[in-house]
């Protein structure tokens, strides 16, 4: 026989947050996750903007949808696409009500933190050949030595042609790698701090180091490696002055853990938010608001740029939208929603004393919602209303989706922005939300398979919710 509760055992019951990881509240979500989570693996092959958006255009395709015409009349169901210099993509579901009565527009970011080419990356020292890199986004630099990398990107060639490099990564395939301090010499080395041990000029890529067979020559190294590019790709080096290259980590994605449960893998800063994003965007049929779902780029440097979040092709495009059905843009936007979808950190006992442990995210309980997020006192942070966290929490509890609220950290010790500012400043209320990453913007990251699956089902409850805008 059960014994009865005591009255301070019902009232902690009553009033007290009891919270519960998603292995507690379904021990067999793992499996559905992890069935989930092998599209996702297929789609972390993808390392740059240019790779997810290209990817996501035959799935596009595939499941109905067709390229955006500016000035048509979309009726309900109507699935398209635009995409912006092939970078960006914004994908649209057509919901039953006009567009005036507002949107609900998801945003995660598909570049990630990576080693850019510097306009002339060739050069040759001590016989060995090497790219001049320029790295993007916020890293510790010396994370990035001695990890395979795979060279990624475009080269446009004088000839008015352009060609795709994507090697370093297959069996078959030479591989790349920035070399580091032997220890037995590092003494000088291991005693500077972190963010000078490896410093930015040093971040070069080895390429080569077998010199062209010819007295004359001067660069050997140099000349014989650029030979053997241009046999593959036919370059030569002043093309490198209109080409976008960069390396990354050559991993594949894979699971982790002996029981499978996490994923490690480069870019799932926000890989992750973007496929959850993507498939709650193509498995929606016919919403009562019309859906966004937009992979932006640039997030990692600030969103600047024709395809960052600062230009203003959002609103350009909402506006066509808007005028399509006689409508103002400024009315479908007040009446608009928005995820900001970008990852958290998730508390990692390595580094307990960064985090504030009431708030802050645990793997395997669910996707974060960040309210607010910025650094010290909430600087440059949209920070949802309380209208607006009620609204997407009454979803979320509708619909049985698991979350858990977040801050980064420690509130003196650091923070970060995400787009969410970006998107609110059309007059847009905005929540941040996204999965619990640990290792964030290291080579490899790693997250959980349920929480992954869990954001799927709450952008899936968002887009399908018939629940009006009240605030
Ligand atoms: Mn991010
Ligand atoms: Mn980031």
């Amino acid at each position: 026989m059960e014994e009865e509760k005591t009255k301070g055992q019902l009232l902690a019951e009553d009033l007290l947050r009891k919270p519960k990881s998603l292995a507690e509240i379904d021990p067999g979500m793992l499996e559905k996750a992890s069935e989930f989570c092998e599209g996702y693996k297929r789609f972390l092959s993808n390392k740059t903007e240019r790779e997810a958006v290209e990817y996501v255009i035959p799935i596009l395709k595939e499941r109905g949808y067709t390229e955006y015409v500016r000035g048509k009349v979309y009726k309900a169901g109507d699935k398209f696409y635009m995409v912006n210099r092939g970078k960006n993509i914004l994908m649209c579901t057509k919901g039953k009500k006009p567009i005036v009565e507002g949107m609900r527009v998801s945003v995660a970011h598909v570049d990630s933190p990576r080693l850019d080419f510097k306009p002339h990356p060739l050069f040759e020292d001590a016989g060995m050949a090497y790219f001049k890199t320029h790295y993007y986004g916020g890293i510790k630099k010396y994370q990035w030595t001695t990890v395979p990398l795979s060279i990624r990107g475009v080269v446009r060639k004088s000839d008015g042609t352009c060609v795709k490099v994507r090697i370093g990564e297959e069996e078959d395939e030479p591989s790349f790698c920035i070399t580091d301090l032997l220890v037995h010499l590092a003494q000088n080395q291991m005693s500077k701090t972190a963010s000078k041990v490896i410093e930015g000029e040093q971040l070069n890529l080895l390429i080569g180091s077998w010199p062209y067979d010819d007295e004359k020559v001067t660069s050997k190294v140099k000349l014989a490696v650029m030979a053997a590019i241009n046999e593959k790709y036919g370059i030569k080096e002043a093309d490198f002055e209109s080409a976008e290259l960069c390396a990354v980590p050559a991993f594949k994605a894979r699971d982790m853990g002996f029981d499978r449960s996490m994923i490690a893998g480069y870019g799932q800063d926000d890989s992750s938010c973007a496929y959850a994003e993507f498939m709650a965007e193509i498995d929606t049929k016919e919403p009562e608001y019309t859906t966004l779902t937009i992979f932006a780029d640039k997030e990692e440097t600030g969103s600047d740029g024709v395809t960052g979040m600062r230009s203003f092709l959002f609103r350009d495009f909402v506006e066509d939208l808007a005028q399509a059905e006689g409508a103002e843009v400024r009315h479908v936007l007040r009446n608009s929603i928005c995820l900001s979808a970008d990852v958290g950190s998730a508390f990692d006992p390595a580094f307990g004393d960064v985090y504030e442990t009431t708030n802050c995210a645990y793997l395997n309980y669910g996707p974060i919602i960040s309210k607010y997020d910025g650094s010290r006192g909430k600087y440059s942070t949209n920070d949802a209303s309380a209208e607006m966290m009620d609204y997407i929490l009454s979803i979320f509890r509708e619909e049985g989706v698991t979350w858990q609220m977040g801050e980064l950290g420690k509130i003196d010790i650091g923070g970060g922005g995400t787009i969410a500012s970006e998107i609110s400043v059309h007059n847009i209320d905005t929540v941040d939300i996204g999965i619990p990453v640990l290792s964030m913007h290291a080579p490899v990251e790693v997250t959980s398979k349920a929480d992954e699956y869990m954001l799927y089902k709450a952008i899936y409850a968002v887009y399908n919710s018939k629940k009006p805008k009240l605030f």
